[in-house]
């Protein structure tokens, strides 16, 4: 049966083509999914607009919005099993990730609740005897949440928790990839009483059907993750229509090991930082800095770790890495690699797709580690999105902060070291809006998440990460029995 999108409340078969949603392992249909129209968009938007200015919305008390979130969360936990199923189906990566993720979703549906509930308006009276000020946060109104395939739920309910506790309405414009992990998602919301109208997911192409709702006069916000050329894209279309836009893009994030660094910490984490999710995430570690006397060592042990990694079926247990999304993109993945061979660098490990047996049905590669390369290589400066580190020596701090920030990216970095006062410095130093000191990857709701330069605008996240759905209100009342005084 084909699936059916959720449009402003409704489940009904979208107008567009039905494409199939494909299980990346082995290529076999997950199911097939109608897809939007322009049609569908357009209703779903002015029903989303109708939507939240229902007064039952509009002046919906926080906890009340926080009740529906708080729901969410519950629903999502009980679910794990399921959801984390069903993602793998989507997008190919093992279990145990997909499993964090949906734990993550839930966490922050109750994290954004709790922030919807405390949340407090100002009063701004210091400067003024005669009145009194306040200033008030309001819903924008529709936000356009455009997210991409190698996170799914987390990455949506990061958008839609806050944009909903904020008391706005949201269209989610998934990747078609991962359409059915977002219709579940819908679900979820509609069951946990969610006011029809105040969600619609539609599922299409990104460069027609996200495009459409990016451009829609009534949207009134966009929130997007994924790649920086379809980011600064929708920074244009924000920019013609004055809204504004939280904007997480790519990354080629270094990660630093310090001469006193633990090897065996390191190494470990670092192959974590790259190969999770086949690297197939905008904070990879892919760029790796080692200082030169401790390199020869370090590489060695990396190498070894790297070579003990087990890639295989996604849906096995303790499997690290599972296929990449498809095959267009482990051709797309092996180009860079050649690239690299045709820029000077040599290949230490990996540097091939594995397609014996049951492998040659998903697009499964082996983890790549490139050496030789100079930091200005297009293989070192361009985010990759697969499985494959490149690595460069460094000489001394300096050195090291000039190559690290020599990026247009600036998503995030790693710093391994026993010397914080180092790594302190080191971090204040680098260009980026994340840095992980002996760890990576780890991600805690209260702390604000983006990118500087051409990894984004905005934060998510962290308390105020509700504020990003909001615009401010300055309100005066009058406390003086008298008439306006003339001030020239
Ligand atoms: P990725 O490389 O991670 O797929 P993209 O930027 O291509 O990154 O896609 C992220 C999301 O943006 C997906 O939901 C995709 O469908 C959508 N998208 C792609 N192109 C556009 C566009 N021109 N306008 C709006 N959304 C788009």
């Amino acid at each position: 049966m084909v699936k059916e999108i959720y449009v402003a409340g409704e489940w009904r078969l979208g107008r567009g083509n039905v494409i199939q949603s494909l299980f990346p392992a082995d290529n076999s249909v997950n199911a097939e999914i109608s897809t939007a129209t322009l049609d569908d968009v357009e209703e779903a938007i002015v029903k989303a607009d109708q939507a939240w200015r229902k007064p039952e919305w509009r002046h919906s008390l926080p906890h009340e919005r926080a009740k529906i979130l708080y729901r969410v969360a519950d629903i999502i936990e009980s679910r794990v099993d399921e959801l984390s199923k069903l993602q793998t189906r989507d997008n190919g990566k093992p279990l145990a990730e997909t499993r964090a993720l949906v734990m993550s979703a839930a966490a922050t549906a109750r994290f954004n609740a709790a922030a919807c509930e405390t949340f407090n308006e100002e009063l701004t009276t210091q400067r003024a005897p005669d009145f009194l000020t306040m200033s008030v946060h309001e819903p924008v109104g529709v936000v356009a949440a455009i997210t991409p395939w190698n996170s799914p739920i987390a990455s949506e309910v990061q958008k839609l928790a806050p944009a909903i506790a904020a008391g706005n309405a949201v269209i989610l414009k998934p990747a078609e990839a991962t359409s059915l992990i977002a219709l579940e998602l819908a679900k979820i919301f509609e069951e946990a009483g969610l006011p029809k109208g105040i969600l619609s997911v539609l599922i299409g192409r990104g460069s027609v059907i996200g495009d459409a709702i990016a451009q829609h006069p009534l949207v009134r916000k966009i929130s997007f993750t994924g790649g920086t050329s379809t980011g600064r894209h929708l920074a244009h279309i924000a920019a013609e229509k004055l809204i504004t836009t939280s904007l997480e893009l790519g990354g080629k994030s270094p990660t630093i090991v310090l001469p006193d660094a633990d090897i065996e910490i390191a190494a470990k984490g670092i192959a974590y930082g790259i190969f999770s999710s086949a690297g197939q995430a905008c904070i990879a570690g892919s760029r790796l800095f080692i200082h030169q006397s401790i390199y020869e060592t370090f590489l060695k042990r990396l190498v070894e770790i790297t070579e003990g990694l087990r890639v295989g079926h996604p849906e096995q247990p303790n499997v690290h890495m599972g296929s990449l999304i498809n095959p267009k993109h482990l051709e797309s993945v092996h180009r860079y690699v050649e690239l690299a061979k045709a820029e000077g660098g040599t290949v230490v490990t990996g540097g091939e797709a594995i397609t014996a047996g049951e492998f040659a049905k998903g697009s499964f590669y082996k983890p790549t580690i490139i050496t030789g390369l100079d930091n200005s290589a297009q293989t070192c400066q361009e985010e990759i999105f697969g499985p494959v580190l490149v690595v460069l020596p460094y000489q001394d701090e300096q050195d090291l902060i000039e190559q690290a920030n020599d990026s247009c990216f600036g998503l995030a970095a790693g710093i391994w070291t026993e010397n914080y006062r180092k790594a302190w410095k080191i971090a204040r130093s680098l260009e980026v809006g994340t840095v992980w000191i002996n760890t990576y990857k780890k991600f805690s709701i209260s702390a604000p998440f983006g990118g500087f330069k051409d990894s984004g605008i905005g934060r998510e996240k962290g308390r105020l990460g509700i504020l990003s759905y909001m615009q401010q209100k300055s309100i005066y009342l009058g406390l003086n029995e008298q008439a306006n005084l003339w001030s020239d």
